[in-house]
């Protein structure tokens, strides 16, 4: 669609302004595109939509497949629609992501309520690729969605490594999802994800579960303290949750509210967002760079010929790489941005 559609800038940004869920999954799509003509007009579009957004509130969610993430989100999302008044979007970084296979978000089922909802918007992650371009993709999808009228911005992450990294880089808040029993709490120390996180819940407290969950919280409690040297530092409000029940998802999103409020007095609300502008910047270089390598005719070519030629001694990459980053020297000169 996106490729044979002519796109027209200033319409799409007004109907975006308006709301309409039809141009903001087209410009959605525009984001995620990668072509050298699309990034261009993305541009453009995000440019103009750039005034229009900054002031809402940008939460992470990152938990273990399994954790709870998807029918958390659908039972939050529901809460702040209809007690909170707000317009919820939901985004998802997922690099492994195919969007038709059963990864993230791709099983829309458990999120079914929320997507069906006016007043929520629920894009699965951008497919394939490296994290650098589906982050790239995500951070600007934001734009939109802000830009769109949703007050709040749910980024949802699958609980390994680098991105989580890349959503903590992007919102206000990074919560974490945990279960008792899992060990996931060991888990979350050694890949310091627990060093990223602003508020932890300990989802599913009901049933036979609700006491060992109370148990696991005051376990991760003090383990946080044991991970952050700063003495000064904020504790890490460590909560527990059922999506099934409802109980403790109001605690969990005034724990969300207040550790914004917590930003915005000493500051370094202003003084995150710098530095994540700073991260972009170079994650947008960076991702400049790799997109071309990826998709230059000529590199590809080159590179081609020689995967093709590859043996088992171990000079053939080393020489086979010198050879593609000359075909890339020489096609930098050609590059759209250069
Ligand atoms: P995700 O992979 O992190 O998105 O996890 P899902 O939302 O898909 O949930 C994984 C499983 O846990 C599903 O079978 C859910 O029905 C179940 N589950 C999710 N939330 C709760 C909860 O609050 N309580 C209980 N008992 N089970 C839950």
């Amino acid at each position: 669609e996106m490729v044979t559609m002519p796109i027209d800038v200033p319409e799409l940004v007004e109907q975006v302004l308006a709301g309409s869920r039809q141009h903001i999954a087209k410009a959605l799509t525009l984001v995620e595109s990668s072509k050298p003509a699309h990034r261009e007009k993305a541009r453009e579009m995000l440019r103009q939509l750039a005034p229009h957004t900054g002031n809402a509130i940008r939460v992470g969610i990152s938990g273990v497949p399994g954790a709870g993430k998807s029918t958390f989100i659908n039972a939050m999302g529901g809460k702040l629609i209809d007690e909170y008044g707000y317009k919820v979007a939901v985004l998802a970084v997922d690099p492994s992501s195919t969007r038709t296979g059963g990864s993230i978000l791709g099983d829309r089922t458990r999120m079914g309520d929320l997507a069906n909802r006016d007043e929520a918007f629920v894009r699965p992650s951008p497919s394939g690729g490296h994290l650098g371009g589906v982050a790239r993709a995500t951070r600007e999808a934001m734009i939109v969605m802000e830009a769109a009228g949703y007050n709040v911005v749910l980024v949802e992450t699958v609980g390994v490594g680098q991105s989580e990294v890349a959503v903590a880089g992007m919102v206000d808040t990074f919560l974490m999802l945990s279960v008792a029993g899992t060990g996931d709490q060991l888990q979350g120390i050694k890949k310091g994800i627990l060093e990223l996180a602003d508020v932890v819940a300990v989802n599913k407290a009901d049933g036979d579960n609700a006491g060992n969950a109370r148990v696991s919280a005051r376990d991760l409690s003090i383990a946080m303290r044991l991970v952050s040297s700063d003495a000064d530092k904020r504790r890490v409000p460590v909560l527990t949750c059922s999506s099934y029940t409802k109980e403790g998802l109001d605690e969990v999103w005034q724990a969300v509210v207040e550790h914004r409020a917590y930003l915005e007095k000493d500051g370094s609300l202003q003084a995150r967002r710098t530095e994540q502008q700073r991260e972009w910047l170079w994650n947008m270089v960076r991702n400049e760079i790799i997109e071309s390598l990826d998709t230059d005719p000529s590199v590809q070519q080159t590179a081609q010929r020689i995967e093709a030629g590859l043996g088992i001694e171990a000079t053939s990459a080393l020489e086979g790489a010198e050879e593609i980053l000359r075909a890339f020297a020489r096609a930098v000169p050609h590059l759209p941005w250069a």
